[in-house]
């Protein structure tokens, strides 16, 4: 078992709390510190669990360091911890710069520490539930929009929201970025509350996504086309849909899911339509379990600093395009 303490106990670092607790095989929770000692002394009473004068004193007692405080903050808090020589797990995005995820590979590759990222998406059941079936997108169309909530408007819903679908549009395009195009809009907040971002692969493959925090419904969805078969996840509801085209005469038409006559004017084809099965998980202790076995079987994070890095830099490259078009929109001789 790997000792862990937590660090940001606020909103999402108490269900971190739970979820650490939950993995009990994996993790025996030492303590936890928050920059608000007040909050700290709330939490640890309510879950009975010791709080920490000083990050430096939980850092020294632990092998294991769960950073859920804001992003503006992750770069110093990871540092310690990689200093302390603790592995470290993340919230996303990884940091609030490049500059500091650079730091921050340069330090867990000098400390030989393993250090993941909190893209919980990647555990997403939906997504987990396409183990086995072969993506090769041409075209991804990623939604997500949120109604309005202050927390997180510290960093704009590129890094806030959008981040999310860019590690998973990263993860399946699996190929280099070619161009970025975007416009966004401030409405509520400081920094852009609506994003859409085009996104050129290489290979020709393209994403386009849009991510919202001021709407006025709840939607996670992502599509991906290719050649046979279409492609429906729905990381709100956990769900996800593989429609595949076969031959007439085809003979490996899956059993499962239900099966549809097309006439096309290529001849006649078979529509098949499949739910593949996804059961309940509870994604965030999977990623704090996955890390824990990542560590004592010595391999690669699942979600590694370095995928946290290609997010965050994809990130910065459509902030930068929103900023160039909004300067173009304001003066059109630029
Ligand atoms: P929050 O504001 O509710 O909590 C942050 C806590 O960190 C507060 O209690 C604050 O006192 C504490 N804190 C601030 N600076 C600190 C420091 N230097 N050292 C120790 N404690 C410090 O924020 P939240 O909503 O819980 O978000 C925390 C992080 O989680 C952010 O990076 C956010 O992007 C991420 N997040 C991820 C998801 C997801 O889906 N994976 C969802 C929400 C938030």
């Amino acid at each position: 078992m790997l000792k862990i303490g937590l660090i940001g106990v606020g909103h999402l670092g108490k269900i971190h709390l739970k979820c650490i607790r939950l993995a009990r095989e994996a993790y025996e929770l030492v303590g936890i510190y928050d920059a608000d000692a007040e909050l700290a002394a709330r939490v640890a009473a309510e879950f009975r669990v010791r709080a920490y004068p000083t990050a430096a004193e939980l850092i020294a007692d632990v092998e294991v360091v769960d950073v859920v405080t804001p992003t503006s903050t992750h770069f110093a808090v990871v540092k310690q911890a990689l200093e302390g020589n603790c592995h470290v797990f993340v919230e996303k995005p990884l940091t609030e710069t490049l500059e500091e995820a650079r730091q921050l590979i340069e330090l867990s590759q000098r400390t030989k520490r393993t250090v993941q990222v909190g893209h919980v998406e990647r555990f997403n059941p939906a997504l987990l539930a396409l183990e086995g079936v072969s993506v090769r997108p041409y075209f991804i169309e990623a939604h997500r929009l949120a109604m309005f909530n202050p927390r997180g408007t510290d960093v704009s819903v590129v890094l806030d929201l959008m981040i999310h679908d860019l590690d998973i549009v990263l993860k399946l395009a699996d190929d280099e970025v070619s161009d970025v195009r975007a416009s966004g809009v401030a409405v509520l907040s400081e920094t852009p509350d609506i994003v859409n971002a085009r996104i050129e692969f290489r290979n020709g493959a393209v994403a386009n996504l849009t991510a919202s925090r001021v709407s006025l419904k709840n939607m996670r969805k992502v599509r991906l086309f290719q050649r046979d078969a279409y492609i429906s996840l729905d990381l709100l509801e956990k769900e996800s849909q593989v429609v595949r085209l076969y031959d007439a005469e085809a003979t490996d038409v899956p059993e499962r899911g239900q099966q549809f006559p097309l006439e096309t004017p290529r001849g006649h084809r078979i529509i098949h339509v499949d739910q593949p099965p996804s059961g309940p998980v509870n994604a965030i202790q999977m990623e704090l379990e996955s890390l824990a076995r990542s560590i004592r079987e010595g391999k690669p994070a699942a979600v590694s600093i370095e995928d946290g890095y290609r997010a965050l830099s994809l990130a910065q490259r459509i902030s930068d395009a929103v900023a160039d078009n909004q300067r173009r929109l304001h003066d059109p001789q630029a």
